[in-house]
């Protein structure tokens, strides 16, 4: 029987990343199915005590409990780690369990991280937040700025934390820079890829330590689970993120894990069209707003830094109206076709007003800081025709004063 786990390293290891999307971490039951099979179990029985003492004592293979191991939860790790290209995989409930988790497992009081401004809101509560609020000390800087990372650089500093590109304000990280400032200062790097996924940018070629994923994104791709992922070598993994997690418990349930296997088996494809798509919409809206910020477009002031750590934009390009929150607001409830809707990287698309959702959380300081105005939106491009997305916006545009 074929089994396509990460054992099996000589077989994967000759697979693209579209073969790997599709077929890797696959582990065959006894009845040869061909698609993953859905282990709803929570517990595991053993043929003997003896057996069950040792693997408990991790001198037997095999599973104890899905709170720490399940068949269908470890495909999706598997075939994660070697879409990443990483040694190891474990996955969370969420992507937030996956930034909580990779942050709060290697931190303690007394521990410094650095971290890039333009976080997903809820990151920046973790930074501003959470982290401080047992001891561990956090600088906020803008990313872009290569020597803004090198000078919050201090003695207890042990993380660098980012994404690349940012949400929503697209700004770009220079993932090699960066990376080698750390490396050199002793300090681990934590780079969330939501946007990107590693169809698009691949971190860990750059230098990055640990890679940590929302598969709510582009991974389940289709607005159905949440999930969640962090990547990095097989020491970090076994002996620094698990004892963590085990005892916490941020698990990924087995059906939602089953829900992303299928996501990727499609990943590849839809991010090229996805990314195909918002190039043209990004077009079409640059010649009809004040403003508009997608990677690909030369109008992106780090449209070069983009390219050369990118191989595609991404599904999400982001605007700004002068007209404030009531012409955001106008355009946004003209739409005809693209939903309002706080979610991204969903096969439809979702256009949203950050400083009055995903980012009104956030004090009105925050926000200026990271470049979140008012009349700011944040779309997340689908796989609809890319003339029906125009129309939409062309009819929604003029309804906005447009
Ligand atoms: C959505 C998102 C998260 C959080 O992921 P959830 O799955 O919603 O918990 C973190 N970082 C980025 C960049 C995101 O887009």
């Amino acid at each position: 029987m074929k089994r396509y786990t990460g054992q099996n390293r000589k077989i994967t290891s000759k697979w693209r990343p579209a073969t790997r999307a599709v077929r890797g971490g696959t582990a065959r039951s006894e009845w040869g199915e061909t698609s993953e099979a859905l282990f709803l179990t929570s517990g595991y029985a053993y043929d003997c005590a003896a057996d069950a003492a040792q693997r408990f004592a991790g001198e037997q293979q095999g599973m104890t409990y899905s709170r720490l191991q399940n068949p269908t939860v470890e495909m999706l790790e598997q075939r994660i780690a070697l879409l990443e290209g990483s040694e190891s995989a474990r996955c969370t409930a969420s992507g937030m369990a996956a930034m909580t988790a990779a942050l709060l497992c290697q931190l303690k009081t007394g521990d410094h991280v650095v971290a890039g401004r333009a976080l997903f809101g809820s990151c920046r509560w973790l930074t501003d937040t959470l982290l401080p609020k047992f001891g561990i000390t956090t600088t906020v800087i803008d990313g872009r700025d290569n020597d803004a990372w090198k000078a919050a650089i201090r003695p207890e500093t042990k993380l660098f934390f980012f994404e690349t590109p940012s949400n929503p304000t697209l700004d770009i990280i220079d993932l090699a820079a960066v990376c080698t400032i750390a490396k050199d200062a002793g300090i681990k790097t934590v780079v969330d890829n939501a946007f990107a996924t590693p169809m698009l940018q691949r971190p860990l070629d750059y230098g990055a330590d640990i890679i940590a994923y929302s598969a709510t994104k582009m991974m389940d791709g289709q607005g159905r689970v949440l999930a969640g992922a962090v990547c990095g070598t097989e020491d970090f993994i076994l002996n620094t993120l698990l004892p963590f997690t085990r005892n916490t418990g941020p698990t990924l349930s087995a059906f939602n894990a089953w829900v992303v296997l299928k996501g990727l088996e499609t990943l590849d494809l839809r991010i090229q069209k996805q990314s195909d798509n918002a190039l043209r919409v990004a077009r079409f809206l640059e010649s009809r707003v004040p403003r508009l910020l997608y990677p690909m477009l030369e109008s992106h002031p780090q449209h070069a830094l983009a390219k050369k750590q990118m191989s595609a934009g991404g599904t999400i390009l982001s605007l700004y109206l002068d007209g404030g929150r009531p012409q955001a607001h106008a355009l946004l409830d003209a739409l005809q076709l693209v939903d309002i809707s706080n979610n991204i990287g969903d096969s439809r698309s979702l256009m949203t007003h950050p400083s009055s959702t995903t980012h009104a959380g956030m004090t009105a300081e925050a926000r200026e800081e990271m470049g979140i105005t008012e009349g700011m939106l944040r779309l997340s491009v689908g796989l609809e025709d890319p003339e029906d997305l125009i129309e939409d916006f062309d009819q929604a545009l003029k309804a906005a004063g447009l």
